[in-house]
């Protein structure tokens, strides 16, 4: 099997602003198996503030031998062992996975919602993020969020509550709130989660650091609204451990290596009573179809990276009526819309 990669560059369609910084392009990587005359496509999204970079991908990338490997069905062989290539570069690991899963889909003829026994009927809505900007911006991007049903929108430590109010001067859906590891204060925490209750919120994502896991515990034990984690869970190892800390994780296929270890996690959390939000970065239709093909299995969808692109190569899942929704199309259901430069 043959492996092949290309950087390109995501290009938002909106300066995207989180707690501690602010951009206008992703850097990704796409990726392409090749064996027997089908080629399998995946994507890294590497936002920059997570430590991987196309530089680091690349690095990581040219350690991976699959001519290795005589039978690309065996993920229970190829993918531990890329696993072990190397610590962290979670989302070149994703890359690759994601391109593997694509080339056996391909190689049966079955997209891979239905090699997992998924009614692809069941998908959930999907939410639409809204960064930290001003007023008027965030009014515009609340007007372009009219198909969706759910909006996130990313809220710091001083900002509540002109994004709020200015969410709730064009709209009454329903928002959930993505922190970003920006409230520091459990008690400081507590009472805005009070007062977000009362704005038509239905959960908080990662309302406090990573590491401040007791601190969370306490919030949890008192809040109104579900804990949601996302920067707090990584990987299936740290999912266990969250248990009684939150009420849900949010699994990336950026951050946990790819499609067969989100699957496991979604696994687990079910068994542990945790809910399951399926997120991601900005990036293509690529890693946005391969997630869609688990959204069967997840209480609520964050699946909106694609739209906030300007330079979406890949044609796949789409949204209609707020609801994600696969392509019937073998393997990750994505297609290339332009031929790639370097293949
Ligand atoms: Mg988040």
């Amino acid at each position: 099997m043959i492996l092949r990669f290309q950087p390109h560059s995501l290009e938002l369609k909106h300066a995207f602003n989180i707690a501690n910084h602010s951009r206008t392009a992703t850097p990704a990587m796409l990726v392409e198996v090749e064996q027997d005359g089908v080629t399998g496509y995946g994507e890294a999204a590497m936002p920059p503030y997570l430590g991987e970079s196309p530089e680091t991908a690349a690095a990581f990338l040219r350690l991976v031998d699959l001519a290795r490997f005589p039978d690309p069905f065996q993920l229970e062989e190829i993918l531990p062992a890329i696993d072990a290539l190397a610590p962290g570069n979670t989302a070149a690991k994703a890359a690759v996975d994601i391109a593997l899963h694509d080339w056996i889909g391909k190689k049966l003829g079955a997209p891979w919602h239905r090699l997992w026994g998924l009614n692809p009927a069941k998908t959930p809505v999907t939410s639409f993020t809204i960064g930290l900007d001003t007023a008027e911006i965030v009014r515009q991007k609340t007007r372009e969020a009219a198909p969706y049903r759910i909006i996130k929108v990313k809220l710091d430590r001083d900002t509540d509550r002109m994004m709020i109010g200015t969410i709730r001067s064009v709209t009454d859906k329903p928002v959930t709130v993505d922190a970003n590891q920006g409230w520091t204060d459990r008690n400081e925490a507590l009472q805005k989660i009070e007062w977000l209750a009362t704005q038509g919120v239905v959960f908080i994502e990662q309302p406090m650091p990573r590491a401040q896991l007791d601190d969370t515990a306490w919030l949890r034990a008192r809040s109104p609204l579900p804990l949601i984690a996302d920067e707090s869970c990584q990987r299936l190892s740290d999912v266990a451990r969250l248990r009684g800390v939150f009420d849900g994780i949010n699994i990336k296929l950026m951050k946990c290596t790819g499609l067969r270890e989100a699957h496991r996690m979604l696994t687990l959390a079910r068994a542990l009573g945790l809910k399951v939000m399926l997120g991601c970065m900005t990036e293509t239709s690529c890693a946005i179809s391969a997630a869609a093909q688990l959204s069967p299995l997840a209480d609520w969808a964050d699946l909106d990276g694609a739209l906030l692109i300007k330079n979406d190569l890949f044609d796949g899942a789409t949204i209609v009526d707020g609801k994600v929704t696969l392509p019937d199309r073998p393997g990750i259901g994505a297609v290339k819309r332009l031929p790639s430069s370097g293949s």
